[in-house]
This record gives C-alpha cells, sequence and structure tokens, in this order.
C-alpha cells in the first residue's frame, strides 16, 4: 500500500494505512483486512514448526528401551486446563516416543 500524497509506503494501524512520511491516513478495506490477518497466521505456523525442531533436552531423564540417557520433552495439556501437563519424551539416541507417567 502506497501513499497516494507521496508515494511512501504505508503501514496498518487499528483500521487506517498510516503513511509516515506525510502522515496521511486511509481507511482499510475489508479484504485488505483479511490479508494482513492471514500473513500474521502464516508467521504463527512457521515459529510453531521452528519449537517442534527445538525441543529442550532432559539429560537426567533415560529411555526405557535402550537406557541412554537424554530426551527431548514437550509439555501438552490434556483435557482440563486444571490438570497438570503432562510431558512426552523422545529418546535423542533410538527415537522411543513415550509419555510421562
Ligand atoms: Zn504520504
Ligand atoms: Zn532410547
Amino acid at each position: 500500500m502506497f501513499c497516494p500524497k507521496c508515494g511512501s509506503m504505508m503501514f496498518p494501524k487499528g483500521e487506517v494505512w498510516v503513511c509516515r512520511k506525510c502522515g496521511n491516513t486511509l481507511p482499510i478495506k475489508e479484504e485488505e483486512k483479511k490479508g494482513i490477518v492471514e500473513k500474521g497466521k502464516k508467521k504463527e505456523t512457521i515459529v510453531v514448526e521452528k519449537e517442534e525442531i527445538n525441543l529442550p533436552i532432559d539429560k537426567t531423564v533415560q529411555c526405557p528401551k535402550c537406557h541412554e540417557f537424554g530426551v527431548y520433552w514437550e509439555a501438552l495439556q490434556t483435557r482440563a486446563a486444571d490438570e497438570p501437563e503432562t510431558r512426552f519424551y523422545t529418546c535423542t539416541h533410538c527415537g522411543h516416543r513415550w509419555r510421562e507417567y
């Protein structure tokens, strides 16, 4: 989106586009709003994928299958929010996956 007055880039701010150079504002159209929201969603997805790859490692947990120490873990909220979170472990050596009991 470019400013019709000075040709500078405009930035979405609430319900309007704002020109940072001359301060001109334009109302944001409905279809433009959707585009902004979709861009935001895509960003979130990328962040989630990154977190899955960079899972924290707990070197004090032993794998029940190969008996090596060192596992990736992720905490998942199960059912009701007042229940304690469940940890899922993935062995860094053999890839075995199990949940904490
Ligand atoms: Zn302008
Ligand atoms: Zn293992």
